[in-house]
């Protein structure tokens, strides 16, 4: 019997595969599984990736990934199929403002302006 600590019970329990379709093909190190008899390559399994929301090892196997379900996807989640519009109504957007940092009141204006992408009118935050 092998005993293991609670932290390894905790990391292996979070731990997760990429979820990129050709991972286990990439010839890494990491990836080698097994010994003489059975050796292998597998799909990357860790309790972190930093590509495609963490679900991916990398930006190949997120790329990899589209190219075999992005159509599927798209058609699923719904094809943009006319333009989607931003107008004057729902365009403001926070932004720095600059005009703390040039010239402006230091004291007395606030860090955050929103500024209307259509208009360009600046207003203070909500
Ligand atoms: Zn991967």
């Amino acid at each position: 019997m092998v005993l293991i600590g609670l932290r390894e019970v905790m990391i292996m329990s979070n731990m997760k595969y990429c979820q990129g379709t050709r991972c286990h093909t990439y010839d890494t190190k990491d990836r080698k599984k097994g010994s003489k008899d059975n050796k292998r390559n597998e799909t990357r399994k860790r309790s972190q990736f930093y590509y495609g929301n963490g679900n991916f090892c990398s930006l190949n196997c997120q790329n990899d990934w589209f190219n075999t379900h992005g159509n599927n996807a798209i058609n699923h989640f719904g094809r943009v199929e006319k333009p989607i519009i931003l107008t004057e109504e729902n365009a403001w957007n926070r932004r720095y403002n600059y005009h703390k940092w040039h010239g402006g009141d230091v004291d007395h204006l606030s860090d955050y302006i929103e500024v209307n992408t259509i208009t360009r009118e600046e207003r203070d935050c909500e």
